[in-house]
C-alpha cells in the first residue's frame, strides 16, 4: 500500500545506523519533516516519540527494533520499515529517454528514488529532478556540443569521487546510455576504479524521436531495416556507398552540423534525389519541429528553417508515412499498395 502524506513540520522518528539510514533521512527532510534520528535500539527510549506522527525503521531485518515497536502501538505513533542503503558506493548508468518524464522506465525512476547524488545530461530529463530523487545532490553536468573531452573526464571523475565516498550515484543519461552515449566509457572508469556499476537502459532517440513526428522507424513493405548512424564526424565515402545500398531507413543523431556533408556523400553514393529527409528538432519539448524534403532539398529546407541541435535526421520512404507532412496519413495506405504489402 502507498500513501501520500504532507510532512512539512511534522516531527518523524528515524531509526537506524547512521550509513544506512542516511537516504532515509534526507529524503524526509526534503519533505519538510523535522526530524529525531536514534541510531542504536539500546539508545531508543519512549519519550523520543513524544509529538512524533511516524517513525521509520531502518534495518534489513523486519523484527528490528521491538522497544519501539510496542511503544509506537501504545502511543499510536505510525510505523514504518525502509530497507537500509547498500553498503559502500556504486553507480547506476540510468537511461532517461528523450527528456519527457514520461518516458522515463519504472527502473530509472526506483533508481532515481534511491540515489544520494544524480550527475545529469543536457538531453536527460532533468526539471523535476528534485522530485524523482528527493534524497539526492543533484549535480547538472551537461555538455554543449563541441566541448567533450575536458567534461567527460571531469564527468567520470566526479562519478567515481563519489562513489568512492559511499554514496549511491545515478549518472543520468538522455535516451539510452549504449547509444552514443559513452555509457561504455563511464562503466570501464567504474571498473577501473573497482566501483560496482550497473545500467538501466532507456529509451533511445534513434526511435522515439521520429515516432514523436509520425514517423515508424520500419513498416511493412516499406522499410525492413534501419541503420542508425552518429553525424558527429563527416562519414567516409565507403560508409556512404554502404548506407545508400542497404535501401531501408538510415536515421542520424548528432547530424545538424555534418548534414551537408552527408547529403552531398549519399547523392555522390547514388540514393536518389527525391528520397524523402525529415529534421525533427527538439522531440517531446513544446517547441518539437519536423521539416520535410527531399535529398536534393534537405540543406536548403534546414537553412532556412534554421534547424538546430538537439536534432534526429531520418532519410528513407518511410517519412511519408508521417502524419502532418505533405503526402499525409493518406500516403500510407497508397504506398502499402504499391509495394504489394
Ligand atoms: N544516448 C542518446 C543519444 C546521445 S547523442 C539516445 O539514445 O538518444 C545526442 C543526440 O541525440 C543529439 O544530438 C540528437 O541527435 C539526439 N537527441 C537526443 N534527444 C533528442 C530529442 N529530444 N530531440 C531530438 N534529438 C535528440
Amino acid at each position: 500500500m502507498q500513501l501520500t502524506a504532507d510532512l512539512t513540520g511534522r516531527h518523524v522518528l528515524v531509526a537506524g545506523a547512521r550509513d544506512e539510514a542516511r537516504r532515509v533521512v534526507r529524503r524526509y527532510r526534503a519533505a519538510g519533516a523535522v526530524l529525531r534520528t536514534v541510531s542504536r535500539p539500546d539508545h531508543f527510549t519512549p519519550d523520543l516519540l513524544n509529538g512524533a506522527v511516524l517513525a521509520v525503521v531502518v534495518s534489513a531485518d523486519d523484527g528490528g527494533w521491538p522497544a519501539l515497536a510496542q511503544a509506537c502501538g501504545a502511543h499510536g505513533v505510525l510505523l514504518a520499515r525502509e530497507a537500509p542503503a547498500a553498503p559502500g558506493g556504486r553507480v547506476t548508468l540510468v537511461g532517461g529517454g528523450p527528456g519527457t518524464e514520461d518516458l522515463l522506465t519504472v527502473g530509472a525512476q526506483q533508481a532515481l528514488r534511491e540515489a544520494d547524488v544524480v550527475l545529469f545530461d543536457r538531453l536527460a530529463p532533468h526539471r523535476n529532478l528534485s522530485t524523482l530523487a528527493p534524497g539526492a545532490e543533484l549535480v547538472d553536468v551537461g555538455k554543449q556540443p563541441g566541448h567533450h573531452q575536458v567534461a567527460q573526464r571531469d564527468i567520470e571523475r566526479l562519478m567515481v569521487e563519489a562513489a568512492q565516498a559511499g554514496n549511491n550515484v545515478v549518472r543520468l543519461k538522455g535516451g539510452d546510455p549504449f547509444v552514443f552515449g559513452r555509457g561504455g566509457e563511464e562503466v570501464a572508469a567504474c571498473a577501473a576504479a573497482g566501483i560496482p556499476v550497473s545500467v538501466v537502459p532507456g529509451v533511445t532517440s534513434a526511435v522515439s524521436v521520429p515516432a514523436a513526428a509520425g514517423i515508424p522507424v520500419t513498416h511493412r513493405g516499406v522499410s525492413h531495416l534501419f541503420t542508425v548512424v552518429s553525424g558527429h564526424q563527416p562519414l567516409s565515402d565507403a560508409e556512404h556507398v554502404h548506407l545508400a545500398g542497404l535501401g531501408g531507413t538510415v536515421v542520424v543523431l548528432m547530424g545538424i552540423g555534418t548534414l551537408p556533408q552527408l547529403i552531398a556523400g549519399l547523392r555522390r553514393a547514388g540514393m536518389r534525389p527525391d528520397m524523402p529527409v525529415a529534421v525533427v528538432e527538439r522531440g517531446y519539448s513544446d517547441s518539437q519541429r519536423t521539416t520535410v524534403s527531399t535529398l536534393a532539398g534537405i540543406v536548403t529546407a534546414a537553412g532556412a528553417a534554421r534547424v538546430k541541435s538537439p536534432a534526429i535526421l531520418v532519410i528513407g520512404e518511410v517519412v511519408r508515412l508521417a502524419a502532418g507532412c505533405e503526402a499525409g496519413a493518406g500516403r500510407l495506405a497508397d504506398l502499402a499498395e504499391a509495394v504489394g504489402a
